[in-house]
């Protein structure tokens, strides 16, 4: 059996950028978490999960780990309306949570996600994404530990996808295909 080697795209963040960022941004939690008690790191499946790991392999305090996963109503008429597909499987009443995400876009999907944890009585809850599409919000979300600002590009790699493919390229790329 024969499998095509994808085309690489340009990459817009490499990777070596990507490895440095984080390491900053790593160094800012740890210092910012040093006294909780309890913390969560919550990912939002699937792409964050390169991210995720990177960053969290750096912290030396203690951390736990939980994923949501999450997908936009396909027939809904209501722009922006978000449907939890995965849950946390652990409690986060009282603990202070830093939720972990690829890419805010519209916002719509960490509005909900930071809405529910609150309702859910987390003590405290910061949203750390690695890349902020900021033209495009509809939805406000405050990003507590950014890892780069980006144009509105559609982009792929380091976690992100598309068709499911490309979310193992070590750096961030632009797709320049048909999306
Ligand atoms: P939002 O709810 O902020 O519009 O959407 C966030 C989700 O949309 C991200 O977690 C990601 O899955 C997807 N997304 C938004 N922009 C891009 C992009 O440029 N590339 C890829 N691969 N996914 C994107």
């Amino acid at each position: 059996m024969t499998i095509s080697k994808i085309e690489a795209p340009k990459a817009l963040i490499p990777e070596d950028r990507l490895q440095a960022r984080i390491e900053e941004l790593a160094a800012e939690i740890e210092r910012d978490y040093a006294q909780t008690e309890k913390l969560i790191a919550i990912g939002v499946l699937k792409g964050s999960v390169f991210f995720m790991v990177d960053l969290l392999k750096r912290l030396s305090i203690p951390v736990a780990v939980d994923f949501f996963q999450t997908s936009s109503y396909g027939d809904s008429t209501e722009p922006g309306e978000v449907r939890i597909k995965k849950d946390v499987d652990i409690s986060i009443r009282g603990a202070d949570v830093l939720l972990i995400e690829d890419i805010v876009d519209t916002g719509f999907t960490l509005r909900t996600i930071l809405d529910l944890l609150r309702f859910r009585g987390a003590r405290s809850v910061k949203l750390c994404a690695l890349l902020d599409k900021k033209a495009r919000r509809q939805a406000e979300v405050p990003i507590d530990y950014c890892g780069f600002e980006i144009d509105d590009h559609f982009v792929i790699g380091y976690g992100l996808d598309y068709a499911g493919l490309y979310r193992n390229l070590p750096y961030v790329g632009v797709y320049e295909g048909e999306t």
